[in-house]
Formats: structure tokens, C-alpha cells, sequence
């Protein structure tokens, strides 16, 4: 298997760009577990945590206990365990100049900023779908998905124009962001993504999600 990039980064809220354009602007976040036992669901399934508050902590127990509930405890810990989530004020200025509000420069773990550098702040419902779209990226480098997705799903989903362009307008250079995407959109827009990229949600379905259909309708 080639060396897959580790450096996934992606800018949101370039106000040039005002259309919603990723599964965290657009997905169903009722669709999103909620926790009842924070501490509990995290050692579970092995995620660590770093700066994290603890509506933070809620936010990534709430979505952990969504994969498990998809899948099983076995198979949560499979696509989440060994993640580190970092959780920041500022991350860093993009170099495109619009907001950083993720990133994963450091393999297995990731970064999450709670505002940008110009101060906007990011809400907690946008970080949410943040969060699992970064999961994504970090379940496809820990179980070398991305070239298995390229290679089996020929037709691509354009369920979000992030599947194919940075916010700035460029064309991703491969298919990792569209991976996240649609990861992120069988979690919390299922419905939709199984009706417009099919060959999609069935690879998720069947090499995550241990063949259980999306409980986001
Ligand atoms: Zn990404």
C-alpha cells in the first residue's frame, strides 16, 4: 500500500463561499446519540482526549456511542481506538486565510480548533459534524481504506461540493476528502447519501458498519 497523506487539513467559512458545502453544515445532528455515560463510553472504545471541556467530552462520547450503536463495542473500538482528540481555542491561521477548524498534522490524533483565527467562533453543532468527518479521515489511514474506496467505488459521490473542492475552489488532488464525507454522511445523512451515492454507502455499510444500514432517515 502507497504511504497515504497524513496531512488532512480542510478551511470552512470563507465567506466567499456562503452555500453550505460540507455534511457538518447540512447533516441531521438528531441523529447523533446522546450519551449518558461520558467517561465510560470513552475508555470503552479507547479514544484519549486533550484540553477537552467537558460539553466537549460529551460531544465526542455522543458520537462514539453513535458508531457503537451502528456496529458493537467490538467494532467501535475498531475504527476509533488509539485516537487522540486534541481540542484547542485557535489551531492556526489557514494559509488560504480562511478558518482551520481541524486538522491532523500528528498521526492519530486530531486537532479541533474552538474558534478561528479572526475570532469567529465555531458552534458546537458545527464541530460536531467537524469531528466525524475527521474521524473519518482517521479510520481510513488507520485501516488503509482510501485506495480500497478508490478502487472499488468508481463512480464518485457529489453529495457536498467539499467532496471535490477546497473551499477556495481548487479540486483535491485525490479522494481522501470525499471518503470523510461520505463517512461523516452515513452517520448523519444517511438517507440522502444512500439515495444519491449508493456505491458509496454500501462500501461504508459493509466495511465499517458491519452491514447495518444508516439509522439516519
Ligand atoms: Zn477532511
Amino acid at each position: 500500500m502507497k504511504t497515504l497523506p497524513l496531512i488532512i487539513m480542510l478551511t470552512i467559512f470563507n465567506p466567499i463561499f456562503a452555500k453550505p458545502h460540507m455534511i457538518a453544515e447540512l447533516g441531521d445532528l438528531s441523529c447523533i446519540e446522546k450519551s449518558t455515560n461520558v467517561k465510560k463510553q470513552l475508555s470503552e472504545v479507547n479514544i484519549k482526549t486533550t484540553g477537552a471541556s467537558r460539553s466537549e467530552k460529551k460531544l465526542l462520547a455522543n458520537v462514539t456511542e453513535t458508531i457503537e450503536k451502528l456496529t458493537n463495542q467490538q467494532q467501535a473500538e475498531t475504527i476509533l481506538g488509539g485516537l487522540t482528540v486534541n481540542f484547542k481555542d485557535v489551531l492556526r491561521s489557514h494559509s488560504s486565510g480562511g478558518c482551520l477548524p481541524a486538522h491532523q498534522l500528528v498521526p492519530k490524533q486530531i486537532s479541533i480548533g474552538r474558534k478561528c483565527a479572526n475570532g469567529y467562533e465555531i458552534k458546537l453543532q458545527l464541530q460536531e459534524g467537524i469531528v466525524i468527518h475527521e474521524i473519518g479521515h482517521f479510520v481510513a489511514n488507520k485501516l488503509g481504506l482510501y485506495s480500497k474506496y478508490t478502487n472499488q467505488v468508481s463512480r464518485r459521490c457529489r453529495l457536498t461540493s467539499y467532496m471535490r473542492f477546497t473551499r477556495t475552489g481548487r479540486k483535491h488532488k485525490n479522494r481522501n476528502e470525499e471518503f470523510a464525507e461520505v463517512f461523516a454522511a452515513y452517520l448523519i445523512y444517511g438517507k440522502k447519501l444512500k439515495r444519491s451515492c449508493k456505491k458509496s454507502y454500501e462500501f461504508m455499510r459493509k466495511n465499517l458498519f458491519l452491514g447495518t444500514e444508516s439509522l439516519c432517515r
